[in-house]
This record gives structure tokens, sequence and C-alpha cells, in this order.
């Protein structure tokens, strides 16, 4: 590649060589797909895990996923199915296709990007190996995606993280803190959803009960993302082009973050 390095170092630099046939174009674009950091992308060099929580398939796994994990703080299942909606679209299948999303847009910004389950039709992993998925990838921001069940009066969304825990998050409570006032106030912005009217505060949830968390040696945060027992919030949920701004809203979150 160092033909095309060297046309796209001069690229850099300002000069704009004649692109006339659609194979350079090509020949450029493909060289920033393998060497993001040389083609400047902005998350270029950054690795990124994606947690979709639950899985489509953790409902006739109910013996392995009951299994108590050691989350930290507390002893708790090693997964759980997660909410849907009254219509029946479940938290894990949106899960999942909001992970999708974002993965696609944060590689083509040059991260590196890790999921924590690869399909909807299986059951786990547990909390235990998604945090550690996410600390093995050496990641410099870890995200749970989640819808809540919450009641059916209240909506918004919450992003939620970890209190500083000796041994467990002590030196990553400050970055993870960071990391979900970036995701809160990109979301909103990106969304227009509310801050959560159930819990919370202004959007905020600091809690030390959560495994995925409490396990993570990286920055990381949980985010409910709307509320799939309320009516107006499901609809949002529910529709694919929705999902893409909220996609595109974690994206910028994640990068202010990164930046
Ligand atoms: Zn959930």
């Amino acid at each position: 590649m160092s033909d095309d390095a060297s046309v796209l170092r001069s690229v850099r630099r300002g000069y704009r060589p004649p692109m006339r046939t659609p194979a350079a174009a090509a020949a450029i674009v493909a060289l920033a797909l393998a060497c993001p950091a040389l083609a400047g992308l902005p998350l270029a060099g950054k690795t990124v895990t994606i947690d979709p929580g639950h899985n489509g398939d953790n409902y006739l796994h109910t013996a392995e996923i009951d299994r108590l994990v050691n989350a930290g703080t507390l002893w708790k299942a090693c997964d759980t199915t997660g909410t849907e909606t009254d219509s029946g679209y479940t938290e894990a299948a949106y899960n999942f296709d909001v992970a999708l999303r974002l993965a696609r847009i944060l590689r083509a910004e040059g991260a590196r990007v890790v999921l924590t389950r690869t399909t909807n039709t299986g059951w786990g992993p547990c909390i235990t190996e998604r945090a550690a998925i996410g600390n093995r990838a050496h990641s410099n921001a870890a995200i749970s995606i989640h819808a809540d069940g919450g009641p059916p009066d209240g909506r918004g969304f919450d992003v939620i993280y970890a209190p500083p825990i000796a041994h467990l998050t002590a030196d990553t409570a400050a970055a993870s803190k960071r990391l979900a006032v970036d995701v809160r106030n990109a979301f909103a912005a990106g969304t227009g959803e509310p801050y959560a009217t159930y819990v919370g505060t202004d959007a905020l949830d600091v809690r030390s009960d959560l495994g995925g968390l409490n396990l993570s040696k990286v920055p990381k945060v949980l985010i409910e993302t709307g509320n799939m027992r309320n009516a107006t919030d499901a609809v949002r949920l529910e529709s694919a082009a929705y999902r893409q701004r909220e996609a595109e809203a974690l994206a910028r979150g994640i990068a202010a973050f990164l930046g």
C-alpha cells in the first residue's frame, strides 16, 4: 500500500492529486479502511466495546442464566431475559439492533469495535464475561445498551455508572462518570428523549449492584435508552429510523469522551 500511502500523505498536506478514475478513489477508500490512523479518521487507534444487554434465547436457557455469579459487590444471576414492549418487541432484539448500528458508525470513524455478543439467537454471556470482554480488549470506552421495563406512566432515558469501589472500580470511576455525562448530553441532544421521569437524577444514576460495571477495568456505562413499558417510548424504540438516531447520538457521546 506504499504508493497509496504516499498519495494519502500528500492529500493530508494539502495536495490534491487528480483522481479522475473511480479506481483511484476506491483505492483511497480501501486504504482508509485498512489504515484508519494513516487516513486521519477521528477514532483511529481507539477501541470501544459495545455490550448489547441480554440475548434472544436467554428465555430458553433459564438454568444457565439463573446461575449465580460474583458481581463484585454481590452474587446475582449470570444474565436475565430483559423486557419487551406491549407489542412484543423484545429488549434483547432492540439492544442488539442499536449495538450493530453503533458499531457500524464507530468503525467508519476508525475505531476498533468489540461486541460482547454477535448474534441475538444465543444465551448470555454472563455479566462477568461481558465485563471481561471489554477488559481483555483494553477498551478506551465500553457501553452496555439496554431499554428499561419501568412503570408504564414513566418515560425517558438514564445513564448508569458505578461509584468508586475498592479493588474494583476505584481507578475507573471518575472516567466512567465523564463518559456517562458525555453520553447523556449527546443522547439528549441527538434524540430529544427526555431524562427519565422515574429513576436517576438528570438522566444519571450511580449504582454499585451491576456486575457488568463493577467488574469493568475500563471506563464503562450502561444506558437505559427508554422505557419499553411506556407507550410513547415504545413507539420510538420500535422505529428503525429512531434507532439509527440513537446510535448516531451514542457515537457522538463516545467520540466526545474519547476526544
Ligand atoms: Zn436490560
